[in-house]
C-alpha cells in the first residue's frame, strides 16, 4: 500500500483573513487531487510552489464560495490559458445542479466560443456514494450542513476521513472505523452556528477518545490564541503541513 500526502492548502473559515479556504490536497503516486477550490485555491497552491496545471482531479464536497469559487479561475485558465489542459471534476450527483446551473453558470455559460456547459471545462464525473482515482477508492457521506444544499465527506478507509462542513455527525465513530487521521470541521469563534459543528456540541456528541483522534479545521483567525482549551482533542490542522498516511 503506497502512501498518500495530504496537505491542507487553507485551514480557515469563510469569514478568516490570516488562513485560506479549507481545501485540502491530496498527493498520490505523484498525481494530485485537490479536494474544493474556493476563491483563495489559486493563491495558496502558489504559495506551495504549485499552478492548476499540477492538479490532475477536483472533487467538491458541497457549494458554497470558499469551497468552489475558484473554479471558474480553474476552468478558463485550463481551456484557455493552457490550451485545454483537462481536470477531472468529481461532483456528488445531488451537488451538480446547484454547481452549474445556480452557481457558475452564470459567470461560465457564456464565452467568446458561445455558449458553454461545464463540460467544456472539465472533465466531469458525476458520482454517488464512492470514486475511484488513481486506483484509490474514496466513499463519500452525508454530512449535515446547510438546509436544502446536499454536503458530502470524504474518506479513504483505514486512511482519513475529512468531514468539510459539517455540523455534528450522527455516529460518527462507526463511520470513521480504524482512520488514521479524521479531519473535522470546527466553528470555533463561538457558542452556536446554524451550519457547523462547535466544539462545545463536538464534546457533546462525540467520546473523548473519539475527540482525542480528532484534528479540527476550518477555524477563525484567532485559533491559535485558544490552543490550550482544545487539549481533548488531537489539534488542529495546521495550513500547509503535510500528513502521510
Ligand atoms: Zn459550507
Ligand atoms: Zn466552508
Amino acid at each position: 500500500m503506497s502512501d498518500v500526502q495530504l496537505q491542507f492548502i487553507g485551514s480557515g473559515d469563510s469569514e478568516c483573513l490570516s488562513y485560506y479556504n479549507t481545501n485540502m490536497l491530496l498527493e498520490h503516486q505523484g498525481k494530485r487531487l485537490l479536494i474544493d477550490c474556493g476563491w483563495t485555491a489559486k493563491r495558496a497552491l502558489h504559495d506551495l510552489g504549485l499552478g492548476i496545471t499540477d492538479i490532475d482531479a477536483i472533487y467538491i464536497t458541497h457549494v458554497h464560495g470558499d469551497h468552489v469559487f475558484g473554479l471558474e479561475r480553474f476552468g478558463f485558465e485550463s481551456r484557455y490559458v493552457y490550451h485545454d489542459y483537462r481536470i477531472k471534476l468529481f461532483v456528488p450527483q445531488g451537488v451538480l445542479p446547484l454547481l452549474w446551473d445556480e452557481t457558475l453558470k452564470g459567470s461560465m455559460g457564456y464565452s467568446s466560443d458561445g455558449e458553454n456547459k461545464l463540460e467544456d471545462f472539465f472533465d466531469v464525473c458525476v458520482v454517488n456514494d464512492g470514486f475511484t482515482w488513481q486506483g484509490l477508492e474514496f466513499q463519500l457521506f452525508p454530512t449535515p450542513h446547510t438546509k436544502g444544499k446536499p454536503s458530502f465527506g470524504i474518506r479513504l478507509p483505514h486512511r482519513f476521513t475529512f468531514t468539510s462542513d459539517s455540523n455534528v455527525i450522527n455516529d460518527f465513530e462507526s463511520l470513521v472505523d480504524d482512520d488514521k487521521y479524521i479531519f473535522h470541521d470546527a466553528y470555533s469563534a463561538g457558542d452556536f452556528h446554524p451550519a457547523h459543528a462547535t466544539i462545545e456540541e463536538m464534546r457533546d456528541a462525540y467520546l473523548a477518545k473519539l475527540r482525542q483522534r480528532i484534528y479540527l479545521v476550518h477555524y477563525d483567525d484567532g485559533i491559535y490564541d485558544r490552543l490550550s482549551s482544545l487539549q481533548d482533542f488531537a489539534g488542529i490542522v495546521e495550513q500547509g503541513k503535510v500528513y502521510t498516511c
